[in-house]
This record gives structure tokens, sequence and C-alpha cells, in this order.
């Protein structure tokens, strides 16, 4: 089933790499001659974060003009003002965000106030710019993972004095470019990694259940439940795991994707009253309401939350998942009589108050009779919420995380749950919930978030893998000084693949003409093999190769470590190929043993300097 009508857009171009930030002349250079604004916090000043982007964009036509660093967690509409007042001082044509969600929305909503003027508040709403208002060009850096706001259409500020967070929608909000590194997360404290963590599973769930889903929305919010869930406690147990901060950036900018097509719901609109009314830091409100408002929701959504908890890694039967069950296909009505069998009650009695895998274990033997379709999919949704629970006590145990709103810091016995409930009611996000949500339901959510008596729970070692080691940051750069070295160096090791007894005879049977235009610094080499005898020319080439690849030269020296691929860096276009592409990437297997052959040869030049390690 479809929905009647959806959209979808991303006019953003995003990338991801570990390091990348020190990697980014190329990918820049569409922005030309630009005086930046660079928004940011002043923790992520002390902790040489900024320092680390600005070296980045020391070697790119983009100047950075002036450094805002003054962003609170919930950023304010004073920030905005200001950050927007130093820009325009400054004569800033371009907008770059280096932090969390606090930092990024105040540059989308600076960046909105600088183009328009006025008020903040003349501002707040959804969609007021007319198609063709532009924004000043900007880019979009997350270091928490996250809002996901580098992907999203809207920008959330704080009003401190109506105790209200402030909601602004507009298309032009999105970045031209969104870089995610996941080296850039590695500092941030283990609470910070499982709130901000949370919100983005949030996102993922609240976008896969809401009432605007789309076939888009869907396949990126699930893939973002299964990154997220599958290594927040990996990144919150080893901090310096790159790849499991990767998963997690990456799952966080698939929510963010997916929510900002399909919305948010009820958790949300808790969590922002909760914010404005508590200050409870977004994310963490975000964690406690979430299983609250899923529980709240499961009757209405059963199979879309047993999707999620598939998702998540509970295991329930297959066949029925993949749609081939009785019940689905309509050959038995056996289910419904089933659930009101009084023996099956109590048997659901029995696991409603299991864990979440005795759950799923017992679904899972129940359901390979494959006619309880209803049944099965509904344990495997409670468990989703019981998961939820679950990852929220494991994170305490591992981060310290409080596990309820008083511990999370609603010191006055909650005098101001109405205020809170009105303002919930309020909130745009409650308009996408699956289920209308009731004042009433919203009250007893808050309540039971504060009352709740939760403990930390140990996590256990096969939830947790060990850590991946972390990449190499050092790389030899600018490895040849100029042409002479260029040639020198690889004429003649291209004449020693020539000889080889091996490639030798492989690479003149291939009967390929290929270029290499190289850059940084500039040379052309052919490899004519089209001939009897292979030919490596110098230079210039008069005839015409059948295939030509221009990169630059440091790339060829990471190629010939057999350190960089060349199907990748088409990808990434760090290699411009014309000509027939398919054939030379074929002769990539006869070139394997070279890649042993080059640190040799350089060693036996005398160059044992540049061999990358
Ligand atoms: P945040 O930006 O408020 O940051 C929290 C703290 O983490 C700050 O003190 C910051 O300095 C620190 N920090 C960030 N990165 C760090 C790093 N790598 N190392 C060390 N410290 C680091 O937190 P957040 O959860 O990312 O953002 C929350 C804000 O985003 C809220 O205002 C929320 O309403 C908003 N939000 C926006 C969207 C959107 O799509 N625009 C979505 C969700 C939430």
């Amino acid at each position: 089933m479809l929905p009647e009508y959806f959209e979808f857009s991303l006019p953003t171009k995003l990338i991801y790499g570990i390091g990348i930030i020190g990697n980014i002349s190329d990918t820049v250079k569409p922005f030309g001659k630009r005086k930046a604004i660079l928004v940011t916090d002043e923790i992520l000043v002390e902790t040489g974060l900024v320092d680390k982007v600005k070296a980045g964009f020391k070697k790119t036509p983009i100047k950075i003009a002036g450094t805002f660093d003054q962003v609170p967690p919930n950023s304010t509409i004073d920030t905005v003002e200001n950050c927007a007042a130093m820009a325009k001082q400054k004569g800033c044509d371009m907008v770059i965000g280096v932090g969390g969600g606090s930092v990024i929305d105040t540059a989308k909503v600076a960046n909105l106030l600088m183009v328009k003027g006025g008020a903040l508040k003349d501002h707040m709403g959804a969609y007021l710019l007319s198609s063709d208002d532009r924004l000043l060009p900007s880019i979009l850096i997350p270091t928490t993972a996250g809002t996901g706001s580098e992907v999203t259409k809207v920008a959330v500020i704080a009003d401190p004095e109506n105790d209200v967070k402030l909601p602004f929608a507009e298309e032009q909000f999105l970045p031209q470019l969104a870089i995610l590194d996941p080296a850039l997360t590695t500092s941030l404290p283990g609470k910070l990694t499982a709130a901000t963590g949370m919100d983005a599973l949030t996102h993922a769930i609240e976008a896969y259940v809401d009432k605007e889903w789309s076939p888009a929305s869907d396949a990126l919010a699930l893939h973002a439940v299964a990154l997220i869930s599958g290594n927040i406690l990996q990144a919150c147990a080893k901090p310096d795991d790159l790849e499991a901060r990767g998963a997690m950036l990456a799952g966080s900018f698939l929510a963010g994707v997916a929510f900002s097509h399909s919305m948010v719901g009820m958790t949300h609109g808790i969590a922002h009253a909760l914010g404005g009314v508590y200050h409870i830091p977004h994310g963490l409100a975000n964690a406690l309401i979430l299983p609250e408002v899923m529980a709240y929701n499961l009757e209405a959504k059963v199979d879309r939350y047993a999707d999620i908890a598939f998702a998540m890694g509970i295991s329930y039967p297959q066949v029925i998942h993949h749609g081939r069950s009785l019940l689905h296909s309509n050959r038995l009505d056996l289910p419904t009589k089933l659930a009101n069998l009084s023996g099956v009650d109590s048997l659901k009695e029995y696991i409603n108050t299991g864990s979440h895998r005795a759950r799923g274990m017992l679904a899972s033997a129940i359901g390979s009779f494959g006619f309880i379709d209803a049944w099965v999919r509904k344990q495997a949704a409670v468990a989703a919420v019981e998961k939820v629970h679950t990852l929220n006590r494991q994170l305490a145990h591992l981060t310290g995380i409080p596990l309820n709103l008083k511990d999370a810091g609603v010191s006055d016995g909650l005098e101001k749950i109405e205020q809170v409930a009105t303002t919930a009611m309020e909130d745009g996000s409650m308009l996408y919930n699956p289920v209308e949500p009731e004042r009433d339901a919203v009250i007893a959510i808050i309540r039971k978030a504060y009352h709740t008596k939760a403990k930390p729970l140990p996590v256990s070692r096969d939830e947790l893998r060990p850590r991946t080691s972390r990449r190499e940051d050092k790389q030899i750069t600018e490895v040849f000084k100029d042409s002479e070295m260029l040639y020198d160096i690889l004429i003649n090791f291209y004449e020693l693949l020539k000889a080889h007894p091996e490639i030798g005879p492989k690479l003149a049977q291939s009967d390929l003409c290929v270029q290499f235009r190289y850059k940084n610094p500039t040379g052309i080499i052919t490899i004519d093999a089209a001939g009897d005898d292979i030919k490596i020319l110098k230079g210039e080439y008069d005839g015409s190769p059948e295939v030509t690849l221009t990169m630059n030269a440091d790339f060829a020296h990471r190629f010939w470590h057999g350190k960089a691929n060349l199907v990748t860096a088409l990808t990434r276009r760090q290699v411009a190929a014309k000509g027939n592409v398919p054939r030379t990437i074929k002769l990539l297997p006869i070139l394997k043993p070279s890649y042993d052959l080059y640190p040799k040869f350089l060693t036996e030049k005398g160059l044992g300097n540049l061999v990358l390690r």
C-alpha cells in the first residue's frame, strides 16, 4: 500500500569519510571564493575540533572571516540575532556550521536573518520563503549523531522568556554540502553520545510510524533504526571506535532525511515542551519519552512497530515477516479466534512480563506453526518497546544518563506539568502522531517518565564487539616534488612492470592503450599495449588512447601501494575517466602483484621514506 501522495527531495550533497575534513578542497570548489562565518560553540573550540575544521578550509578558496562561538545548548533567539549581526558586520557571504543541533540550527536561522533582516520571530513558521528566495550558501558539519539537522528543513530555537521552543521550517535551510566525519565525534562525552543517539533513534522510529510516512522515508528510517540500535552501545562503551561513530553519524543522517519528509510525532511534542519549560536536553527528553509514546501508539501501528523490532535485531518468524503467512494471504482467520482462547491469554500475560529476548524466542517458536501472525507481530511490537527501555537502561549503565525526569532535572516535583502539557498539545509534531494525542495521556506519560524506578542494566559482552582499530590518519602527501621526480619514479616503475615475468605478458595481451594525466605536479604518461610491444611514453601522445585517467599524483602513489580503490575513486571524483573504463577496470587483477613491487622499488631507489605503511 502507498500513501495517496508523497514527495522526496534532497538537494544537499553529502560526503562521508573518516578524517575527510582534511580533504575537502575538490568538494568545495564549486563554492568559489567566499568569506564565511563559522558558527560553533566554546566547547568545540576547546576540544580543538574547530581548529581541525579551519585547517581543512585553509587549503580552499573559502576564507573563514569570523568565528561565532557563543552558541549554548538549545540555542536562543538572542544567540541567533548576535550571530547574524556578527556575520553581517564581517561582510560574510557564506555560512559554515560546526557542532551539534544547537549550532547547526543557529547557523540555519542566522542565515535566514542575514538575508531577510527583521526580528527573528517574524520568520517563525513553516515555508514562508518563496521558491525563488535564496539564502547564503552553507556547509553543515555535525559533531553529534544526532539531530540530523544537517539534512533537515527545520530548525528549533528556544524563546527563554516564554519557555517555548520556536519551530522554523524552510526548504532553503538545506545546505549545499553536509560533511560527515566520524573523527569529529569521538570527543563527544558518553552521556551526550547516549542522549543524542537516542534522539536519532527517536527520529527514525517516529518517521516510520507517523501519519505522513512514505516509501522513501520508510526505507531510510528502518535502516537508520538498524544502524543506531546496533551501534549506540558500542559508541558509548568504546568512544574511539570510528566504525561505531560512523554508523551513528550515518544513522542520524538517514533518520534526519526520513523525518524531514514524514515529520516526527508525540515524543517530540512532549520533548520540545520539556525542553522549553524544564530545559531538559532534547535527546534525553526524547529517550525518556519515546518508549512511553511507542506503548501509547502500539495498538494502532502493530505491524510498523514489529518492523522496527526486526530492524533492531529482534528476531521473529521470517516466514511471517516476509508476508507469506497464512494470515496475510487471507486463507485463515485463526489468529483472532486463537487470541481469544483463555490458554493463549494466560500465555500472553506470562510473556508480557518477560524480557524482549524471551518474547522473541517464544514468538519464534510459536510462529513456526505459521498461523498466529497477528499475535506474533504484536509480541514483536511490544518487544520493540521493551528494547528501547532496555537500551535506555544499558546506556545508563555505560554513561550514567538519568532514567527518569526527576534525575534529568525536573526539581520542582512536576509543578509545571500543566504548562508542559499545554505546550506539548500546541506543538506541531503532535499533528503527525499516528494516534490523536490526548491531554490526559500526555500528562500520564510525563508522570510515568518522572516516577519510573528503572535501574541501569549491565551490557553483556556479546552486545559489544572488539574495538575496531583507529584508522591511521597520517598520510604522506605531495610525494612528488616536481614533474621531473614524478616521471623518474613512475616511468621507471612502469618499465619494471613491463619487464615483469607475470605482469608484462598479461599487459601485452590486454591490447589496451591507457593514458595517465597527473596533477600536482603535472605529468602525462601513456602505457600503450595496443601494438606488438608495450610502449611507455612520456608527455603528450599523438594517438588516441582508449582510456584517459586524470588524477592527483598523490592518488597514483597510493594506488600503486594497493591503498586506493579505483572504483571508489571514480565515485568520489578523485579520478576522472574518459573512454572504455570497464576494460581498464578489468586490468586491475593483473596489476595486483605490482602493489608489493612498488614499495620495494621505492626502497631500492633510496626513497624508503615515501613508502606508505
Ligand atoms: P547540542 O548541539 O545542544 O550539543 C550538546 C553539547 O554537546 C554542547 O555542549 C556541545 O558543545 C557538545 N558537543 C557537541 N559535539 C561535541 C563533540 N564532538 N565533542 C565534545 N562536545 C560536543 O546537542 P544536539 O542534541 O546535537 O542538538 C540539540 C538541539 O538540536 C536542540 O535545540 C534541538 O531542539 C535541536 N534539534 C534540531 C533538529 C533539526 O532537524 N533541526 C532535530 C532535532 C533536534
